[in-house]
């Protein structure tokens, strides 16, 4: 096993065993996940609940961005448990936001989250080729782009404004829009056929949660 400050160690310094187990759940941690073992859904999804706990609780901030961890991901490749298509907002950062260091998440980023085929090919590669079993499409709260679409801007911004408004419809609530926005890009990716293929047969599983901007908690749908 690769020495590493990692997730486990870091957070357990000056902590019980108990709260650390705790903390990194029972199922996974980025030191013991050796990339030829998928990373369950389940248990990715809760590695993602628990890091989100620890990042609005503050306990802890550090991530492993060593020279090591470098040279390790670039010896052995990356093996991100979970992929999470997001917006290109700057206060939503994935990495933060569930405690992760380098190569645990594979993060696909754009404005407004929306899925095009660009997004849904990413998805793809990160879901077949990296064998993710958790894709989650993170939402936001206090979007620009939503707003921009409630908004009814075009112009420049059309290829996604376009894209949020009819996945809003009727929706002018901004939380509701953030949902309904979040949903449609996980109806998107579902009805992919490589994706579908996945779900039935390889236990991916499609998620969706909004990141509240104010406050830094997850709401997992
Ligand atoms: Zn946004």
């Amino acid at each position: 096993m690769r020495p590493s400050k990692g997730w486990r160690s870091e957070i357990g310094d000056g902590m019980s065993e108990d709260k650390t187990t705790m903390l990194v759940g029972a199922d996974y941690t980025a030191d013991d996940y050796d990339g030829d073992a998928h990373v369950p859904a389940d248990a990715a999804l809760r590695r993602l609940v628990e890091g989100n706990r620890i990042y609005v609780e503050a306990l802890d901030h550090e991530r492993d961005l060593s020279p090591e961890r470098i040279a390790d991901l670039f010896e052995n490749g990356q093996r991100p448990f979970a992929c999470v298509i997001t917006c290109a907002d700057s206060r939503v950062v994935p990495e933060h936001i569930f405690m992760t260091g380098l190569g645990e998440l594979f993060v696909i980023r754009v404005a407004g989250n929306v899925v095009g085929p660009i997004e849904l090919a990413s998805a793809v590669y990160s879901c077949e080729h990296l064998h993710t079993r958790l894709l989650l499409v993170l939402g936001h709260t206090h979007c620009g782009a939503i707003k921009a679409a409630l908004d009814g801007e075009a112009g420049p911004v059309a290829a996604i404004t376009e894209r949020i408004a009819a996945a809003l419809g009727d929706v002018r609530d901004p939380y509701e829009a953030s949902v309904a926005n979040a949903r449609a890009a996980a109806a998107e990716l579902a009805a992919s056929p490589e994706l579908t293929l996945l779900v039935a047969e390889h236990d991916l599983d499609i998620r969706v949660a909004i990141y509240h901007t104010h406050c830094g908690v997850v709401d997992f749908l």
